[in-house]
């Protein structure tokens, strides 16, 4: 058998990012991401916290096993199989040429923007929202702008249509229900916008992201029902939420065929391996099963919504499966206090607020006792200042 010699033990030579030709727009960056902490009650990445069942959890573990017994070749480039089972799930007259799957929406997202971003083409996004909107636009050197929501961080269709006009955008990204404000855009504002861009701005391409859209009030009130009268219309969903699949990342959209074969000319060749094509067929053939828990988690996240109303706090009304509750003056200070107790939460969203996700009634009751005391400690510091002052 011949091997690569060995090398010696020399270390790799040490240089420093600041000391690397980088390219300028990602000088002093960091990389994205909640911090993953281990913690006993994690409510910070809107994961559905309930692990697959035994048996699904076989089945997928069967699945890898037949996927790892041909290893050696690679995988169907088109993901024939799994975008069929996919259009099925989605229901609403679609097949496998309307659907397109990658590593996560964020790869879906990335793909889009590759394919109609790009040098010299903007890609709008309405804040608060998705974190990462700038990001997809950065890694496909596009420019990103943003236009503010209203005050109740809802859209409507003359907001978004003046802001496509002033910033001449390519893309429109527009996330329903809203992260992090869990904030919803009814159907028939999308179809408002898309129709109203047909005059102000015929090429721009609508990106609906339904991440969270399973746990609305009414799942099948989705921008899909649009896709047959617009055709510049793609809507973004994923199995990392209400799937309960956030570790296969796997995303996917949906739009009309000619969207689908733009992404597949930017798509790296292979980017969906055998194992990751295998287990998600395996979780949508145990659908039901895998969104067993949905219904339960909408009620959580509404009585949350209700406690935290209780306790005084503001409360953005979320359809999705989190919320944003503030407002604090140290909103760092009440995450530290809550990650002091085991509680993890994001910081993130507009000045003073923080960000929850629902978990089960376990998970739930540590938060509400975790943040009772937090508030509780805090008035006691606060008297306490007082009585020295
Ligand atoms: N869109 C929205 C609005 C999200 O909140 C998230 C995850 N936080 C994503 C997309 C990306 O999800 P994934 O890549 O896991 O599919």
């Amino acid at each position: 058998m011949i091997r690569p010699e060995t090398p010696t033990a020399a270390q790799p030579a040490q240089i420093s990012l600041a000391e690397l030709p980088l390219r300028p727009e990602l000088v002093g960056q960091e990389p994205y991401g909640a911090p993953q902490l281990d913690v006993p009650v994690a409510l910070n990445v809107n994961e559905n916290p309930y692990a697959p069942s035994e048996k699904v959890a076989k089945a997928m573990a069967a699945a890898v096993q037949k996927a790892a017994a041909s290893m050696n070749r690679y995988p169907d480039r088109e993901a024939l199989g799994l975008r069929t089972a996919l259009a099925n799930y989605l229901g609403f007259g679609l097949g496998p040429e309307n659907i397109w799957a990658a590593n996560g929406s964020n790869e879906v997202m990335t793909h889009l923007l590759q394919a109609f971003g790009g040098p010299g083409r903007t890609v709008l996004g309405f804040s608060p929202t998705y974190s990462m909107y700038p990001e997809y636009a950065r890694n496909t050197l596009s420019n990103y702008a943003v236009a503010p929501r209203r005050e109740d961080h809802r859209l409507d269709a003359e907001l978004v249509l003046d802001a496509v006009r002033h910033h001449q955008a390519d893309v429109v990204l527009i996330a329903t229900p809203n992260n992090p404000t869990g904030t919803t855009t009814p159907v028939s504002i999308i179809d408002e916008i898309c129709t109203g861009l047909a005059e102000v701005r015929p090429d721009c391409i609508v990106v609906v992201d339904e991440a969270y859209q399973e746990f609305t009030e009414v799942p099948q009130d989705s921008a899909l029902a649009l896709l047959p009268r617009h055709q510049h219309l793609v809507v973004s969903r994923t199995m990392s939420k209400a799937f309960a699949y956030a570790g296969g990342r796997l995303g996917y959209l949906a739009a009309t065929p000619a969207i689908v074969d733009a992404c597949r000319i930017v798509r790296l060749p292979y980017h969906l391996s055998a194992s990751a094509q295998q287990v998600a067929l395996v979780a949508l053939a145990h659908a039901d099963e895998m969104l067993e828990k949905v219904d339960a988690l909408r009620q959580e996240c509404q009585e949350l919504q209700g406690w935290l109303r209780d306790q005084g706090f503001e409360v953005v009304p979320s359809q999705a499966n989190f919320c944003l509750f503030g407002r604090f003056e140290d909103r760092h200070a009440v995450w530290q206090s809550l990650l002091d107790q085991g509680v993890l939460v994001r910081e993130t969203g507009p000045e003073g607020y923080l960000r929850v996700s629902a978990g089960t009634p376990r998970e739930m009751a540590a938060f509400r006792e975790a943040l009772t005391t937090t508030m509780k400690t805090h008035r006691m510091k606060a008297q306490a200042k007082e009585a020295h002052a």
